[in-house]
This record gives C-alpha cells, structure tokens and sequence, in this order.
C-alpha cells in the first residue's frame, strides 16, 4: 500500500480521495475548504495544514484543482510544493489543464528530481465516486507505469497518450467532440419533438441507427428520457457548463496556436458562453439543450 499526498479535494478530488483510503492507502490531505478536508478525515485520511504537509513522507502526491493558474501556483508558487517534496517523490497533476502548463510544470519538477505525470479524467462525479474513471496520461513510461496501480483504484481504464502534456491533449480533444455531440444530438431531439415524437422513442431509434452516440447512450439531455442523468434531475450533479467552456477555450487556444481549422469546435464554445453567461454556468453541460429550445433566451428561468 502507498502513502499518498491529496490535493483538491472538490467534486472529484473527494471521491477520488476516498476510494484510495477505502483501497487501503494511507493518505495526507489538504484543501483550502475546511469542509472537504473533514469528510476525508471522517473516511479515514490525515488532514494536513498545507500542501508541503500533505507531500511529507509519502511516496507520491496527487493533485486535483480547478485550472492551470492553480497548478502553477501550487507546484512552482513561492514556497510551493517543488521547494517542499523530496527528490524522487512521483507527482501526478489529474487537473485538467491546458498542456503548456502541464508541460512547464513537469519540466521544473524533473529538475528538482521529481518525476510527474499529467493524468486528467472523464467519467464525471458519477464516474469519481464508482471508481470508474478513464485516465488519459502523459509522462515518461517508468512514472506512469509506477503510478498506474493506483489509477487503477480510481478507475476503469488508465491510457498512456505519449510524453508529458499528451493526457492534456487528449483530454482538450476529447471534449471538443463531447461538446459539439451534446449540442449536435440536443438539435436532433428538439427537431424531433417539435415535429410531434416523443423524445425517447426518438433516442432510442437514433441510439440504434447512424446518428448514435456516447451522449444518446448514457448521457441523454432531455428531462424525463434515462433515469440518473443530470437531465432527468434538473440539471444538477454532473459537469458544469462553466467547466466545459473552459476546456473548450482550452481546444480553442490550442487551435488557435497550432493553426487548425476547428470551426464546430468554436460554435461549440460560443454557444456555451452565451449559455453560461444566461447564469448557467453552474448547470450540467448536457442543460444546453434548453439554450437550443430557447433560441439563446433566457434558460435558466
Ligand atoms: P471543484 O471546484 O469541485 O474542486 C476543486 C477543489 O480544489 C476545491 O475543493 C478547492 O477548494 C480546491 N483548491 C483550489 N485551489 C487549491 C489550493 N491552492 N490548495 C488546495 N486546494 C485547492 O472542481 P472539480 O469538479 O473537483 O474539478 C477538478 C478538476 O477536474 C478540474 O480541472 C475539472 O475540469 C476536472 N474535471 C471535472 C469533472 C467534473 O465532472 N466535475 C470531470 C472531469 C474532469
């Protein structure tokens, strides 16, 4: 069993976190939310007053934050975890990021003796707290395979995409597509209703035919169509629409950088600021189907 340093310990982190200590790891936790570092404490993990804290001793350190600027701040910050961790401590960053940052911090770690892997997740909240997780990981073979038993216990599938920054490629290309099919199968549906058939029996043949899709699987954006989705609880509980919007400015950037032609990809990331900027940011992605039905009014009333 491992010792392990925890980091960010939100809507993921927590259950990420969890799943470790019911494994059997023995964990050092730290958030800036009291609340969140309590609920580890109560599943059996050891609070810990600061990051430098949480990685003292252990034999790695995983850290689960909102954006680059606060991996950044937390690994390469005055006083941040590189100046605190010893040499050879395995560090995995599973934020999602864009992938300059997680480049240009695994560099400075390597440096300092430390290896690191960048090991962003799909799978949502849902796939957090069942421990079924895909991990798409970028670093050297030797970190990534040492770090992957303990993937393992978060989740269902761990890839290695290439060398450091690949799992953020991934995870940024990755969303793009899940982005454009959400608001693709959200157009497909309202089509369908307002030419008079029911929602689900719609899904259903488009689930079966050409048009079928992740979303259409397991992730159905119309209230009432699959049981346990966000859809089918107001929206709440899945991947927020400001979280989508920032991984799609990070596709954007990178797009932007690389000179890629991603035109869907662009409408795509329109469409969610004007839906977030309506106040919903913090609904379920898959709430764009309102947007759509709303022709871009206000769909959070
Ligand atoms: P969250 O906002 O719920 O959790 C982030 C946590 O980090 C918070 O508890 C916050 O207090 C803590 N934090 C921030 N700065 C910190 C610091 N300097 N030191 C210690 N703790 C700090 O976010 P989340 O939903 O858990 O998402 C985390 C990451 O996972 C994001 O990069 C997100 O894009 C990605 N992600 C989220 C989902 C999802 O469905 N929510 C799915 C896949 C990937």
């Amino acid at each position: 069993m491992a010792s392990i340093g925890f980091i960010g310990l939100g809507n993921m982190g927590g259950p990420m976190a969890s799943n470790l200590v019911s494994a059997g790891h023995a964990l050092r936790v730290f958030d800036l939310s009291q609340e969140a570092v309590q609920r580890l404490v109560d599943a059996g993990a050891t609070a810990c007053a600061g990051p430098g804290e949480a990685a003292d001793g252990v034999d790695m350190v995983i850290t689960m934050l909102p954006a680059g600027r606060h991996v950044r701040e937390l690994y390469l910050g005055e006083g941040g975890l590189l100046d605190k961790v010893a040499k050879g401590t395995l560090l995995i960053d599973c934020s999602t990021i864009d992938a300059d940052t997680a480049r240009a911090v695994a560099a400075e770690a390597e440096n300092t003796g430390c290896p690191m892997i960048d090991a962003p997740v799909s799978g949502g909240v849902a796939g957090a707290e069942a421990g079924k997780l895909v991990f798409m990981v970028g670093g050297e073979t030797g970190p990534v395979e040492q770090a992957r038993p303990v993937l393992d216990v978060m989740g269902r599938a761990v890839f290695h995409a290439g060398p450091a920054g690949a799992g953020q490629v991934a995870k940024m290309c990755n969303n793009m597509l899940l982005a454009i099919s959400m608001i693709g199968t959200s157009e497909a549906i309202n089509l369908g209703v307002a030419e008079g058939l029911d929602p689900k029996a719609l899904s259903d043949i488009m689930q079966q035919a050409s048009g079928g899709n992740w979303v259409l699987n397991v992730y159905n954006p119309y209230p009432g169509v699959m049981d346990g989705t966000p859809a089918s609880r107001g929206y709440t509980g899945g991947f927020g629409t400001a979280l989508m919007l920032k991984d799609l400015g990070l596709a954007m950037d990178a797009a932007l950088k690389d000179g890629k032609a991603t035109p869907l990809g662009s409408t795509a990331r329109n469409i969610y600021a004007l839906h977030a900027a309506a106040g919903n940011g913090g609904k379920d992605f898959s709430s764009v189907i309102e947007f759509l039905q709303h022709g871009g009014g206000s769909s959070s009333q």
